[in-house]
């Protein structure tokens, strides 16, 4: 899950940073206006959630709102802001913001916003999300496979959670590295291959199909065991 959070004050962006890569999200910052339509011109819908402050030193906030709102950018928004005002918090709602906190807050309650903005529509209460023979709960971040639990890194998390998120999907090396690392970051050439080379090692039981398959020239999907059963690689 990639969460892009704009937010002009640098101590405030890689607080917010630092603790939303602890809980598995990718994070992007973009530190003014322009930035922040730059890269949701580039990632679109590779963006899953967005952290808006609205004091930025070049478009306010709600202007910016309106504009991918305008552009049919349907990724949800919450605003994070100083202005405390009923209006503020009115305006902001009203130009398509999906929640509105203000500062200071707590960094637990806007987990949980975040977790609820995240929630899919009809699914009110979720915690839990199933694919294949995998389970995750996605509010204490344990998984398992056929019941038995597996303890994953936030990285190796973030990773698993992408697939089932998209099960069956090819998702490409750049769109993994989109979405779990920082986008435009290079943590290494092949460090996409290596995590899922991690996560196989711990999804792997004996007798039971390989999860993760490579597509060649293409990249990496999850499959249901019933389609799995082919060779495996890895
Ligand atoms: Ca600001």
């Amino acid at each position: 899950m990639t969460i892009l959070v704009v937010e002009d004050d640098e101590r405030i962006a890689s607080f917010l940073a630092k603790g939303l890569r602890a809980e598995g999200y990718a994070t992007s910052i973009a530190r003014h206006g322009e930035e922040a339509l730059a890269l949701t011109s580039v990632l679109g819908d590779d963006i899953d959630l967005i952290l808006l402050d609205l004091g930025l030193p070049d478009l306010d906030g709600v202007a910016l709102l309106r504009t991918w709102r305008d552009r049919h950018l349907a990724v949800p928004v919450i605003i994070l802001s100083a202005r405390d005002r009923v209006e503020a918090k009115v305006a902001g709602l009203d130009a398509g913001a999906t929640d509105y906190m203000t500062k200071p807050f707590s960094f637990d309650e806007l987990l949980a916003r975040i977790r609820a903005a995240l929630r899919p529509a009809g699914q009110l209460g979720l915690t839990l999300l199933e694919a294949a023979d995998v389970r995750l709960d996605l509010l204490s971040k344990v998984a398992w496979r056929q019941g038995r639990r597996i303890d994953l890194a936030p990285r190796e998390w973030a990773l698993l959670e992408l697939f089932m998120r998209h099960p069956t999907q090819v998702l490409s090396r750049p769109q993994i590295l989109n979405r779990v690392w920082e986008y435009g970051s290079d943590p290494g050439t092949n460090i996409v291959d290596v995590y899922v080379g991690y996560l196989r090692r711990k999804l792997n039981r004996p007798g039971l199909p390989q999860l993760i398959q490579t597509v060649r020239g293409a990249g990496y999907r999850l499959l249901p065991p019933t389609l799995a059963g082919g060779p495996h690689d890895g």
